[in-house]
């Protein structure tokens, strides 16, 4: 069992990215995959589902205790027996998002959630900021992978610079590494050169450039996963192809995060505004 922590900027197109490679590696690569969304949106498993969960693990835990918190009560299972969790956060405003996060992943896995038959679970990760709760699946070695999300838009990369110092202070104690970088493209100039330049710069790779489709949202407004919405198209090879490079990886590095004047001078080069 490979546990894959996904990271990037919000909205950026982690829970779209992570749910449609889970489909696209049970439906074409016949793999048995769990999704934990630990975003306090809990929108991380809504294409898989057909839906949103009714109640988050936080949820019932709040209201019936973390005796109720059972494997049956919590994992809903979706498109192609994938099976799906999401933590949920505190009640908005009170409590510290990242410690539900922490408290979610202890409870599944005194339970056994994720159990060995399992080829991948995906933690499905806010990341905006590597702080507290949300570094939790690196630093204690909940996920020993880490794929980053990003874009050729400035803050995107800002933001998966940053994730980098945090996996760089938990690698060694935790094991943790990055697998590398998603470009979820959004079509700025020179993006993929721009996102390869940055990529060999810390050390790790662009493990695939997914292109922006408008099939996505086609698909997510039926709250489905373009796989299930329609395999024959493009876009699902994409992701298709994303899961077989994911399999296939074995390039797994301790990041070397760049200093903000490399940054700022790679941001200049390329020429890129936000
Ligand atoms: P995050 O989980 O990082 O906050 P989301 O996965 O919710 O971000 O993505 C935000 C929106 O971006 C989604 O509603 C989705 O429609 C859109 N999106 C993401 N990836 C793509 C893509 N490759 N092509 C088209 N739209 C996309
Ligand atoms: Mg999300």
């Amino acid at each position: 069992m490979r546990k894959i922590a996904i990271y990037g900027k919000g909205g950026i197109g982690k829970s779209t990215t992570t749910q449609n490679t889970a489909a696209a590696l049970a439906h074409f690569h016949g793999k048995k995959v769990f999704i934990h969304g630990c975003d306090p949106k809990a929108d991380s498993t809504r294409l898989i589902l057909g839906g949103k969960p009714q109640e988050t693990l936080m949820d019932v835990l709040r209201t019936q205790g973390a005796e109720k918190v059972t494997n049956d009560k919590v994992i809903k299972a979706g498109y192609m027996n994938i099976h799906c969790v999401e933590s949920g956060g505190p009640e908005p405003g009170v409590g510290c998002a990242g410690r539900g996060i922490i408290t979610a992943i202890d409870l599944m896995e005194a339970n056994g959630a994720y159990t060995p038959d399992l080829d991948f679970v995906f933690f499905d990760v806010l990341g905006d900021v590597v702080c507290g709760g949300f570094a939790m699946p690196i630093r204690d070695g909940k996920a020993q992978e880490v794929y980053i999300v990003a874009s050729g838009e400035m803050m995107a990369i800002y933001a998966a610079n940053n994730i980098c110092k945090g996996l760089l202070k938990f690698a060694k104690q935790s094991g943790v590494r990055l697998g590398g970088v998603i470009c979820n493209s959004r079509k700025v100039d020179r993006e993929r050169e721009f996102l390869e330049e940055f990529t060999a710069s810390i050390g790790t790779q662009m493990i695939h450039f997914v292109p922006r489709d408008n099939v996505v949202q086609k698909a997510e407004f039926n709250k489905k996963t373009v796989t299930e919405y329609d395999d024959t198209e493009n876009q699902a090879l994409e992701y298709k192809e994303l899961g077989r490079k994911i399999i296939e990886n074995t390039n797994f590095v301790i990041p070397k995060p760049l200093t903000m004047d490399e940054l700022e001078s790679m941001v200049v080069k390329y020429g890129i505004s936000d």
